[in-house]
């Protein structure tokens, strides 16, 4: 089974905020359509590491097939531009965003700062796991927070109300994780302790401690 990292190898909140910073060209350019745009850009930034407690990037990410996918999903939205449309375009283009970006981090294992996983991301279409690049060391990594940081402060300044309130959130949360991120394999066993024997198969293993 693949060992399951806690999160991608970016953090979540960092895929969610690049998702809402792909909206923001239509936030300016059509503001009417923005709440649209930004939900789905969030959606879609997020929504592969659904898999994370399954088979971690693999199941839900698909570096080619959703880069593949936007293109007529950007078309159907610029010829039919509607509130959906323009939602379902930037979810498939923050999904594809998100796979690809996952391949320029660190690999799946319990503690990636190791670096020794080839494993980021799955090409479904190649039949093959992309090898990590490990710009963006591991998710939480200081790194990780000030890539976030930096698209989230001009996001804060450009959006509003309840978009305004979910980008401080998402920072927050990210400022949290990257503060504990290196303790948390320490609590992989601790859990595995406590937890219902139902959730063994998605607690990391121990097998590449020291
Ligand atoms: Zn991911």
């Amino acid at each position: 089974m693949d060992r399951t990292p806690f999160l991608g190898y970016m953090m979540l909140t960092t895929h969610v905020l690049i998702g809402l910073a792909l909206a923001t060209p239509i936030v300016v350019a059509a503001p009417d359509l923005g709440t649209a745009a930004l939900v789905g850009g969030a959606l879609g930034g997020g929504f592969p590491d659904a898999d994370m407690y399954t088979a971690h990037r693999r199941t839900l990410h698909f570096p080619v097939y959703f880069a593949a996918l936007s293109i007529p999903a950007v078309a159907l939205a610029a010829i039919v531009t509607t509130p959906a449309t323009v939602a379902l375009a930037l979810a498939v283009v923050a999904a594809a965003v998100h796979c690809c970006m996952d391949a320029l981090g660190g690999g799946l294992e319990l503690r990636p700062w190791r670096g020794t996983s080839e494993r980021a991301v799955y090409d479904h279409y190649r039949g093959r796991w992309l090898p990590p690049r490990r710009w963006i060391r591991y998710d939480g990594a200081p790194e990780d927070f000030v890539l976030g940081l930096g698209i989230g402060v001009p996001l804060w300044f450009l959006l509003e109300g309840r978009f305004e309130l979910f980008v401080l959130v998402l920072l927050a949360i990210s400022a949290v994780y990257a503060a504990v991120r290196r303790r948390l394999p320490d609590l992989a066993p601790v859990v595995a302790d406590v937890a219902p024997d139902a959730l063994s198969p998605y607690i990391p293993d121990e097998s590449d401690k020291p």
